[in-house]
């Protein structure tokens, strides 16, 4: 049985938790390879969403998708890199949530997932919510109590 706290922290809201979308490492669908990867090794993420033109998600690329679709049988085929999009190397499958869903939801996502998109109504991308924000909000909770 969870107490009246637990349940509150539970049904939260996740807004304060969200990186907004401006502080976000993202690429476009129609990116070059090359691009993705400039990106992804700048900004040292190993992950980053993909979106449209109109901000909308789309999916996830990784530096392991980037790297896997330039393996040639002898040898890495860096040309590829130039020749070929983002949209066609993604994975269009990514956890999302919107912003009035509950801190549950979240918890149970970040089991899977280093992190997930919030979006609006619309599909149009808000932020992510990281696994390290959800642990440090279960964290403060329990220090607390
Ligand atoms: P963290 O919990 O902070 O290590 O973040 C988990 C994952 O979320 C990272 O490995 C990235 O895939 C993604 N991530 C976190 N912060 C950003 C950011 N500012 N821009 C793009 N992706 C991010």
């Amino acid at each position: 049985m969870l107490n009246q706290e637990t349940d509150q922290l539970l049904q939260n809201r996740i807004n304060e938790l969200v990186v907004p979308a401006s502080k976000v490492a993202h690429v476009q669908l129609g990116n070059s390879l090359e691009h993705a990867l400039l990106v992804l090794i700048k900004s040292r993420y190993s992950a980053i969403p993909v979106l449209d033109h109109e901000y909308k998600i789309k999916g996830q690329i990784s530096k392991t998708m980037i790297l896997e679709s330039i393996l040639g049988l002898e040898r890495i085929e860096y040309e590829k890199l130039e020749e070929r999009v983002v949209s066609e190397v993604m994975d269009e499958k990514i956890p999302r949530m919107k912003e009035d869903e509950t801190f549950l939801k979240a918890l149970e996502l970040s089991i899977n997932h280093p992190y997930v998109c919030i979006e609006d109504s619309e599909g149009v991308f808000q932020g992510i919510l990281t696994r390290r924000a959800i642990l440090a909000a279960v964290y403060q909770y329990f220090r607390q109590s």
